[in-house]
C-alpha cells in the first residue's frame, strides 16, 4: 500500500525506540535500568481515582461537549487565576486528549502549507513532527548550552521570516529542565509582538520546579502578549496522570473555537471519566503532590552529583521537570566512539542502562536521563555508567 506523503517522513519517537530495546533485553532476562521514562513513577492520588470511580457509577460515561465539560473548563479558569494571575473565560479554554493532542490540534488549525514555526533545540520530540503533519515547516534554532539551552531574543529575531507564524516556548523544558526567567520572557515577547507572531507556551512542567523560583508564564508579561499566546498545559505530569490523557489549551477565542470544531470531528471529546478525575485534581489543590515534588528534588540532587563525577560528562543543574541533559561528547570521544547514539547503544548492551540519545531532541552531543525511578536504581545506574566509561578509557 502506498502511504500518504505526509506520513512518509514521520520518524518514530526516539524515546520509544530505546524503551523498546530495553524492553527486549528485559524479556531476555537481563537486569535493565531504564532512564528513558517520560512520566512520574508515582500513582495517581487516591482522591482522583475515587472521583473517576464515582463518575462511572453516576452514569457520567456518555459523550461530553467536544471542548470538555463546563465544570472542568471553569476549574481550569480558576487554576489560571490562582496560580498564574491570568483571566480567561471558558470559551478561551479547550480540554483535549492530553497536552500532546492540544498541540497537534493547534498546529492543524493554525498552519498553512509552508508556514514556519520556530522550534528552539533541544526540543520535545513531537514538536517538529506535529508541525510537519500540519503542512508547516519547523525551523530549528540551536539554543546554546552556554546559555542554559535557552533561546535568546537575538536568535529569535534573526530566525523570523515573513513566513513565521509562531514560536514554541517550553519552560520548564523537556529535555533540559531549564526555565526562562521573567526578564528573558519579556525580551522574547517583545520580538514576538514586533513581528506579530503567535507564542505557543508549553507549560506542562509548571508544577515541577525545584529551585524555589516561581513559574513564569510568558502570557503574564502583558495583556497584549497574553492575547498573542496559546498556553498548553495538563494534568499528566503535575498530578501523575499520564494515562488519563487530559490536557488543555488556553488563548484566543477564535483559535480555541477552531480547535474545538476540529476535535468534534476527530476525538469527539476527551474521555468523560478522565475529565471528572481532572476536575477533582484541580478542585483539591496540590497537597498530595508535595511528596512527589520533594522526592524528585532529592533525586535530582543525587543524580546531578553522580553524573558530574564521571570523567568526560558535564551536566548543568536543571531547574525543573524530571530530566537531566548532560553533555557526554568528551566521554564518547575518550571511549573511542564516533557518535553519542553508538555510545548509548553500547552502554545498553554492556551495562544494561537505557538512556535517550540527544539526537532525537536536536542536540546530538547530549543524552537525556529521567529520574522518575527509585533512588536505588539511580545509584546503580550511575555506578554502571561510570564503570562503562572507565572500562573504555
Ligand atoms: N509537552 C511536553 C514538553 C512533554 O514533555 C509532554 C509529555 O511528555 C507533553 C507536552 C504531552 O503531555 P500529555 O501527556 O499531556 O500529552
Amino acid at each position: 500500500m502506498n502511504l500518504a506523503e505526509r506520513v512518509k517522513t514521520l520518524t518514530p519517537s526516539s524515546t520509544l525506540a530505546i524503551t523498546a530495546m530495553a524492553k527486549e533485553l528485559k524479556q531476555q532476562g537481563h537486569d535493565v535500568i531504564g532512564l528513558g521514562a517520560g512520566e512520574p513513577d508515582f500513582n495517581t492520588p487516591e482522591y482522583i481515582i475515587e472521583a473517576a470511580e464515582n463518575a462511572m457509577r453516576n452514569g457520567l460515561t456518555k459523550y461530553t461537549p467536544a471542548g470538555g465539560i463546563l465544570e472542568l473548563r471553569e476549574a481550569i479558569v480558576n487554576k489560571f487565576k490562582q496560580d498564574n494571575d491570568l483571566s480567561y473565560s471558558t470559551e478561551e479554554i479547550i480540554v483535549t486528549t492530553g497536552a500532546k493532542h492540544a498541540l497537534y490540534t493547534l498546529f492543524q488549525v493554525l498552519l498553512n502549507e509552508s508556514d514556519e514555526v520556530i522550534v528552539p533545540a533541544p526540543y520535545w520530540v513531537s514538536y517538529p513532527e506535529q508541525i510537519k503533519l500540519a503542512g508547516g515547516n519547523p525551523v530549528v534554532v540551536n539554543a546554546l548550552e552556554e546559555n542554559s539551552f535557552k533561546l535568546t531574543p537575538e536568535q529569535l529575531e534573526n530566525t523570523i521570516t515573513e513566513k513565521t507564524k509562531a514560536v514554541i516556548i517550553n519552560s520548564p523544558s523537556n529535555p533540559t529542565g531549564m526555565m526562562y526567567n521573567k526578564e528573558e520572557l519579556i525580551e522574547l515577547s517583545e520580538v514576538c509582538i514586533k513581528h506579530n507572531i503567535l507564542i505557543v507556551s508549553d507549560e506542562i512542567y509548571e508544577k515541577l520546579i525545584y529551585t524555589g523560583d516561581p513559574h513564569n508564564s510568558i502570557a503574564q508579561v502583558s495583556e497584549k502578549v497574553k492575547q498573542q499566546t496559546i498556553i498548553i498545559n495538563g494534568v499528566s505530569k503535575s498530578h501523575a496522570m499520564t494515562g488519563w490523557r487530559i490536557g488543555y489549551a488556553a488563548g484566543d477565542k477564535t483559535i480555541i473555537k477552531a480547535m474545538t470544531n476540529l476535535a468534534s470531528h476527530s476525538t469527539s471529546n476527551p474521555t468523560s471519566i478522565a475529565q471528572y478525575a481532572a476536575l477533582a485534581a484541580y478542585q483539591s489543590g496540590n497537597g498530595a503532590l508535595d511528596q512527589m515534588k520533594k522526592d524528585f528534588s532529592e533525586r535530582l540532587d543525587l543524580l546531578h552529583e553522580l553524573m558530574n563525577d564521571i570523567p568526560g560528562i558535564s551536566c548543568q543543574k536543571p531547574m525543573g521537570a524530571f530530566y537531566l541533559f548532560p553533555n557526554v561528547q568528551e566521554a564518547v570521544k575518550q571511549n573511542g566512539f564516533e557518535r553519542v547514539d553508538e555510545w548509548v547503544t553500547a552502554l545498553l548492551e554492556e551495562e544494561k542502562v537505557a538512556l535517550v540519545p540527544g539526537s532525537g531532541f536536536g542536540s546530538p552531543q547530549n543524552v537525556r536521563l529521567s529520574y522518575a525511578i527509585s533512588t536505588e536504581n539511580l545509584k546503580e545506574a550511575a555506578k554502571r555508567i561510570k564503570r562503562f566509561v572507565m572500562n573504555h578509557q
